[in-house]
């Protein structure tokens, strides 16, 4: 018998998280080969979603709880979901009924009976805000970019890994993870399965705000990149070439008509767009230097308060 590890991570849930649980259980006794632990992971959730969890792990034990002490944002809060798992394959899906369990075997196909080690959910049509939508659409085009991601396969809240892959992405301990950046280190065997989205099950709104997908853009572009540091160096470069030639421009045009004004407001042009640039580089620099900085630090990833039904302790954690 295999085990499917599901791991949610839960913020402002407490009036759905039961609902996807209930769906979970009816999805896997489609099938009497797999058996199932529900991993939820409370990322310090302004709501009484611990209560539930509390209530729902006590009902069932192979619900387990790891209860955060600090909102981390998702990506920390499945890390650390992830730091617990004992399956052999580990289903990600969100809290807010918006992941369509029912397509859990759909999903699983390429993984049980194909050669793929991930297999993540396609959506037909997206449910989301305008924000949203530009927010992902720059996460996509980012790790397109800078992570050599195969083209056009967008991340979803529903995914399936074998459990391999994950025990590899914990071993990365610094904050900022960036789920992407880590699954493209572990493994190109990735494929994606057509399916259509849900509508969330409450009426909170997106946990996701364009805030926090810039932030999600900023750690996939650092973190697991240095092209944009050498961009920066071949833009400069550039730069510097270009106002070169212009200062000879310049000199030479007086030489042959000293006549001609200087021009006080091109002067100043030159001026303000190169030191903008300059700006802008050493921004770029100083944002890998602070990441090394907290990294060195040893700034915690996410902070486990305490867990409930779960069997792995201590150094494991
Ligand atoms: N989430 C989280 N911490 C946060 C915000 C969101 O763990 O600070 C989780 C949330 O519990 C959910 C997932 O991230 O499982 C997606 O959040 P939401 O449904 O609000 O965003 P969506 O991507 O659907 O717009
Ligand atoms: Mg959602």
């Amino acid at each position: 018998m295999e085990t499917i590890s599901f791991v949610i991570p839960c913020y402002r849930s407490e009036s759905t998280i039961e609902k996807v649980a209930a769906e979970i259980r009816e999805t896997i006794a489609q099938k009497s080969e797999f058996d199932y632990e529900i991993i939820c992971v409370n990322d310090c959730s302004p709501d009484n979603v611990y209560d539930v969890l509390v209530k729902m792990a006590q009902e069932d034990k192979k619900v387990k709880v790891v209860n955060l002490a600090k909102n981390m944002g998702k990506h920390c809060a499945v890390m650390a979901g992830y730091s617990v798992v004992e399956g052999d394959y580990v289903v990600n899906l969100d809290d807010d009924c918006q992941s369509p369990v029912y397509e859990l075997w759909n999903l699983m196909d390429p993984l049980l009976n194909g050669e793929y080690d991930v297999a993540t959910a396609v959506y037909n049509e997206k449910k989301e805000s305008k924000g949203k939508r530009l927010g992902s659409d720059l996460n996509l085009w980012v790790s397109e970019i800078m992570l050599d991601k195969p083209k056009g396969l967008r991340f979803e809240n529903f995914s399936v890994m074998k459990r391999f892959v994950c025990d590899e992405m914990i071993k990365y301990k610094n904050p900022y993870p960036y789920m992407e950046g880590l699954i493209l280190q572990v493994t190109k065997k990735i494929t994606g399965v057509r399916m259509d989205q849900r509508e969330r099950g409450d009426d909170n709104g997106s946990g996701f705000t364009l805030a926090k997908s810039i932030m999600l853009f900023t750690n996939g572009l650092t973190s697991f990149s240095v092209k944009p540091l050498r961009l920066a160096t071949i833009v400069g470069t550039i730069f510097a070439l270009a106002g070169f030639v212009f200062g000879l421009v310049v000199i030479i045009h007086k030489i042959i008509d000293p006549a001609v004004p200087m021009g006080y407001s091109s002067t100043m042009a030159v001026i303000l767009f190169s030191n903008g640039l300059i700006m802008f580089l050493l921004g770029l620099i100083g944002e890998y230097v602070g990441r090394i900085f907290i990294c060195i630090n040893n700034s915690p990833q996410y902070v486990i308060r305490n867990t409930i039904n779960v069997m792995k302790t201590g150094e494991d954690l």
